[in-house]
């Protein structure tokens, strides 16, 4: 595994290679991400994976200064895995400077759920997706579909400007059922434990969910029967279709989307 720290070397490193799958992340590597890098390796000649914590994308100075960070740990588990060969950590400069681009902007309709809780979030998002896939130029993106709307959104956006695919990849939980994420390193013992309870109940709930005449009216109820019960906040719980992210009365081709607070950590998930 070749790492490189800057695009210059990055670039010269791939030009002579055509089929390229990509697997870009924030770092704290856990096996969802490996699943990711799994992925790209059967189906990609060549992969390259992507250390970047995006100042952008965060909304919150706390969330950014307190997100969890262990490069060493990175990648010492990265290149245990054999899967990779490349490994870009680049500095900030180097994804940023001198490099001007027209703002992004969410039109309306994609101004749901974490858009609407976590303002220029996902302008971040697409941002440093826009340039990081304009230097790696990969056929392949793969994303998981825990964070299923940055999933749809970096789909409808890269595709009108490169021809890369974004390949979403299955949700990898641990034995709790909690969806494993960088931020659960953020997280007590106690806290997993409400985490574990409250995924199994939302299990329970998307198939139950069915026998409701108004689903999205009952899960506002169910919603705030939880807020009582675990005292979290809860941002969202909300039924959507997963082809527009439209808010959906039936269960086929739908998803039941969650963000909620523990111990100041926001989490999301979906089913
Ligand atoms: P992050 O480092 O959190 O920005 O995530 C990098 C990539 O890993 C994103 O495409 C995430 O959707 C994906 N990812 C995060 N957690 C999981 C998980 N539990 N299972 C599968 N993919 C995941």
């Amino acid at each position: 595994m070749k790492i490189l720290l800057n695009k210059t070397s990055l670039t010269k490193s791939l030009r002579q290679f055509s089929d390229i799958g990509f697997v870009p992340t924030m770092g704290s590597i856990h096996k969802g991400h490996l699943s990711l890098i799994s992925k790209s390796n059967q189906i990609c000649s060549k992969t390259v994976v992507s250390i970047f914590v995006n100042p952008k994308q965060f909304n919150n100075k706390k969330d950014f200064k307190t997100y969890p960070k262990n490069i060493k740990n990175d990648i010492k588990l990265i290149s245990k895995t054999k899967k990779v060969d490349f490994l870009y950590v680049p500095k900030l400069t180097d994804i940023f400077k001198n490099n001007k681009k027209p703002k992004i902007k969410l039109i309306k309709i994609d101004k749901i759920l974490c858009a609407k809780f976590r303002k220029g979030h996902f302008e971040g998002v697409l941002d440093v997706m826009d340039r990081l896939t304009s230097i790696v130029k990969p056929n392949k993106i793969f994303m998981g579909n825990k964070d299923f709307q940055q999933l749809f959104l970096v789909k409808k956006y890269l595709k009108k400007k490169y021809n890369t695919d974004v390949i979403g990849c299955k949700t990898i939980r641990n034995k709790d059922r909690i969806a494993l994420s960088s931020r659960n390193y953020l997280l007590t013992k106690e806290n997993l434990i409400i985490a574990s309870k409250i995924i199994k109940k939302l299990i329970v709930l998307k198939k139950n969910i069915k026998l409701e005449k108004n689903k999205n009216k009952y899960l506002l109820s169910v919603k705030k029967d939880l807020q009582k019960r675990f005292k979290i906040k809860i941002d969202y719980l909300e039924l959507r279709n997963t082809d527009n992210l439209k808010l959906s009365n039936v269960i086929d081709r739908s998803r039941l989307f969650v963000s909620y607070y523990l111990n100041g950590v926001r989490l999301i998930d979906n089913l």
